[in-house]
């Protein structure tokens, strides 16, 4: 079988708070959209359980360090299967860029496991097992676009992003998300937080000026004013798009009022050396 797995935006990010356990506690509007990894889960049952990798990045680990391969265990332990796992990825979603391609992939071979024993695990169960694998993991089982806190992982769904271009740019470099949430921590820039109202109530208006004015990532505050992100940033804001980076960074997107707009911010991206890519909002999925 075959699954899309979809990346997220984050319309709003605050922390809100650093846990005893390390983990940080967020207030966040994610949007899945259309750009996606393809993963393709083949299982049969067999004495004991095995998962194998194959991708189309030479670079990703294949093994259990992979979250893909980390779910079809974690999946098999939980649900008491036994099954020769062969997991493909097809993979189209930046990594380590803010997009959550990693928790994406690891969602699709959730929902994938669960379809293909005919849902051993209750929809509760299979959130609990997400939650386990990674913060954004429980949003990606579901999609579309919801208030998450906690780690990220209680879930309200609210209005989505209206159908309009998202333009996704890629930065040149890396941003490591632990040293991202370590600078929040050391310069308390997360108590400087918006509400975030305003942005689900932006959203319910399905009016852009208003959505584009309620857009906060918290993390754009701890990196330098002359980085990439920010100077691509400039670049969408020019081409008349509203402009985010998304999650720890470097991606960042844009969502535009048409599709003059999105083909304007991609030439203009593509004149200053950035790859971009135009996708849509894409809905939540029952699991
Ligand atoms: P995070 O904010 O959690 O770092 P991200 O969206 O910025 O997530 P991902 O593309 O999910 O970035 O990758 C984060 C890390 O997860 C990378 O270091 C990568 O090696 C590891 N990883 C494990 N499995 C995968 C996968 N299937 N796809 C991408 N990355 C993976």
């Amino acid at each position: 079988m075959k699954d899309f797995a979809y990346a997220k935006i984050n319309l709003f990010l605050a922390v809100t708070g650093r846990r005893p356990d390390g983990y940080h506690d967020i207030a966040s509007v994610m949007q899945t959209v259309s750009l996606c990894d393809v993963v393709t889960l083949d299982a049969a049952a067999s004495a004991s359980p095995s998962a194998t990798l194959t991708c189309s990045i030479p670079s990703l680990p294949t093994d259990s360090r992979n979250l893909a391969v980390k779910a079809a265990y974690a999946f098999m332990e939980r649900a008491g299967i036994a099954a020769d796992v062969k997991i493909d990825i097809d993979k189209h979603i930046p990594i380590a860029a803010g997009l959550a391609g990693g928790s994406a992939d690891c969602a699709a071979v959730l929902r994938m496991m669960n379809d293909a024993f005919s849902h051993p695990l209750a929809a509760r169960e299979l959130h609990e097992l997400a939650r386990g694998l990674g913060a954004d993991v429980p949003f990606c089982l579901y999609g579309g676009c919801a208030v998450t806190r906690g780690i990220g992982d209680i879930i309200e769904p609210c209005d989505p992003l209206p159908e309009l271009p998202v333009v996704i740019a890629y930065p040149h470099g890396k941003i490591s998300t632990a040293d991202a949430y370590r600078r929040i921590d050391e310069t308390g820039a997360s108590q400087n937080a918006p509400p975030i109202a305003p942005m689900t109530d932006a959203l319910s208006s399905r009016r852009l000026p208003q959505i584009a004015d309620a857009l906060y990532n918290v993390f754009e505050s701890v990196i330098d004013a002359d980085s990439e992100p920010i100077a691509v940033k400039r670049i969408l804001l020019d081409c008349g798009a509203a402009a985010l980076m998304s999650g720890s960074g470097p991606s960042v997107f844009a969502v535009a009022e048409n599709d003059e707009t999105a083909e304007r911010c991609r030439r203009a991206l593509a004149r200053h050396g950035y790859d971009s890519v135009i996708s849509r909002p894409t809905p939540s999925r029952a699991i």
